[in-house]
């Protein structure tokens, strides 16, 4: 009898450890598209279309390395159990097999239906990812508090990446000091060479049709979509950053600009969560460059860090602290998230790029992620469950591992204090020094009230002033909590009120 070697939408490896032992011969492999993955959130099209287009993809790489593989096709399965149960039943294989799924929720379900069908269920580590849950346990394991830095130093010395005989390369393990430019009141270069675009094939055209239809309903548009969908498009598109934006990419990767959504940034993240691109593959190809005089360290540091330490990093906590990680709600903020979410449509022009991009593309960069729609749901005070839903629906890299512990603790504090050692909270003035969205905007982001009040602004200070008992107890919020201080009474008031109305426009609107 066959073994059955589940692959996920997001374990698009042919070198993944599910296949170690297995045999084409006798071994089946499982796949399958159903209607729930893309509706228990609210996905847009454009990350419906990726999954889809990449699984179409692998399942036709499988068949040519000789696999038989079972495949579900949309519409027959609502969800990822009951797909499993049909096959089970019809080919009554002696066991299953699978790598570590990147979502607590998709194993505790897989591992429940094979105990319900009485079929035995390997699981394996994934080794994509370059430290193991297990391994992070270990790193996190008497420490009072976590730290990515200190993990990334021992990720770096680990596997020898950016080191010389006597320590880092360069003498230093952070570049973040030169990693802050911003593009004045020019703009990025307009001669830059663009990211190169991957338009679809036959394979992916049936995909986007299919998506047309069923999904006509979700947020989004695919008339734009060009993401890499296989293993060797993403090598291509590794290659193109690598040559063209990897040397620039340490300057500006906290900048924004109107209109310009991919800016120095990689767009490797997708083809990596799906596992068509190796980690260890990205980073040997920027240390490369770096040690041919192709790009400067602070760059190649700035963007190993991503990868070797922030990418890791947030895999070893969502492993270490689910599944009651996603109910955390620290500052207890219950606000329902606005409706402009859904629809980009917003006179806040920040937000109205950062969210269009999302809808249009399923991207934007991190900065945007974290400065923008993820700063204002927290200044808001939105539930972190429902901010939580919205990034894991509208990115094209969404995964749970690496969105929640971003999304809930990074970016909204739910978590006080694990992922960031404080709130990240800003004022309009933030966004007015990162980008130039502020110039093409109707408010000002130096008030905090009045007519022309930038909503940012407002809601950072009413956000101190709500959260001051608490905030007071970090030793990092005591510059912000100073400026706090020095409001008079009238100010508190007017910005309280200012807070008000803005809650309510933007409720209005939800
Ligand atoms: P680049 O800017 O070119 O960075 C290179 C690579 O580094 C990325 O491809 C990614 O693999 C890795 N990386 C960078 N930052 C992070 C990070 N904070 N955590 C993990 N990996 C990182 N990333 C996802 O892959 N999936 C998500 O669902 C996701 N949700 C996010 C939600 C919020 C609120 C925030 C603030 C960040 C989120 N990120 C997520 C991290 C980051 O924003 C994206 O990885 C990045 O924008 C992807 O674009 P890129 O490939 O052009 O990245
Ligand atoms: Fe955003 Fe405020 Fe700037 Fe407008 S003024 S773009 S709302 S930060």
């Amino acid at each position: 009898r066959p073994r059955l070697i589940l692959v996920l939408g997001d374990q698009l490896d042919l070198q993944s450890a599910a296949f170690d032992g297995c045999d084409p011969k006798r071994d089946v492999v499982w796949m399958a598209e159903v209607a729930a993955e893309s509706t228990k959130v609210w996905n847009v099209k454009a990350r419906i279309a990726v999954f889809l287009a990449s699984m179409r993809h692998f399942r036709e790489a499988l068949r040519e390395k000789g696999w038989r593989v079972d495949y579900h096709e949309l519409g027959k399965h609502e969800t990822l159990v009951e797909a499993l149960r049909a096959s089970v039943r019809s080919l009554k294989p002696s066991g299953l097999v699978m790598v570590q799924a990147g979502e607590w929720g998709v194993q505790r379900d897989l591992e429940a239906a094979a105990a319900e069908l009485g079929v035995p269920l390997e699981v394996w580590d994934d080794r994509h990812f370059l430290c193991t849950p297990a391994e992070f346990a270990k790193h996190a394991a008497g420490r009072k508090q976590l730290r990515m830095e200190f993990f990334y130093r021992e990720m770096r010395q680990r596997t020898g990446v950016l080191m010389e005989k006597d320590g880092p390369a360069g003498g230093q393990w952070n570049f973040d000091h030169d990693n802050r430019g911003t593009f004045g009141k020019e703009g990025p270069d307009l001669l830059r060479v663009p990211p190169k675009r991957f338009l679809p094939d036959e394979i992916t055209r049936e995909v986007i049709a299919l998506v047309q239809e069923r999904s006509a309903k979700h947020p989004g548009t695919l008339k734009d979509f060009d993401w890499p969908v296989t293993a060797a498009q993403s090598l291509e598109a590794l290659d193109d950053f690598i040559t063209h934006r990897l040397r620039d990419f340490g300057q500006y990767q906290d900048a924004m600009w109107t209109n310009e959504p991919w800016l120095y940034h990689s767009r490797l993240s997708a083809a990596m969560n799906l596992k068509m691109l190796d980690p260890r593959v990205v980073i040997a190809a920027a240390e490369k460059a770096w040690r041919s005089g192709k790009a400067p360290l602070a760059a190649v540091e700035g963007f190993i860090r991503q990868i070797l330490g922030w990418r890791e990093y947030v895999r070893g906590i969502y492993w270490l602290k689910m599944p009651d990680y996603v109910r955390l709600n620290e500052m207890q903020a219950h606000e329902k998230l606005p409706g402009f979410y859904w629809t980009g449509e917003t006179d806040m022009n920040c937000l109205s790029q950062a969210i269009g991009q999302t809808l249009r593309y399923g991207y934007a960069h991190h900065i945007q992620r974290l400065m923008v729609t993820g700063l204002f749901a927290l200044l808001y005070g939105v539930d972190p469950h429902q901010v939580h839903e919205w990034y894991l629906a509208v990115y094209v890299d969404a995964v749970e591992w690496v969105e929640l512990p971003n999304t809930l603790g990074m970016s909204q504090y739910g978590d006080g204090g694990l992922m960031a050692s404080k709130p990240y909270v800003a004022s309009g003035k933030y966004i007015q020094r990162m980008s130039n969205y502020c110039t093409g905007c109707k408010y000002d982001p130096a008030q905090s009230t009045g007519p022309k009040a930038c909503p940012f602004t407002t809601l950072y200070w009413d956000y101190l002033l709500q959260h001051e008992p608490r905030l007071k107890k970090n030793q990092r919020m005591s510059m912000q909590l100073k400026n706090l201080a020095r409001l008079s009474m009238e100010q508190r008031s007017a910005i309280q009120q200012q807070a008000r109305r803005v809650r309510e426009r933007c409720g209005g609107e939800g």
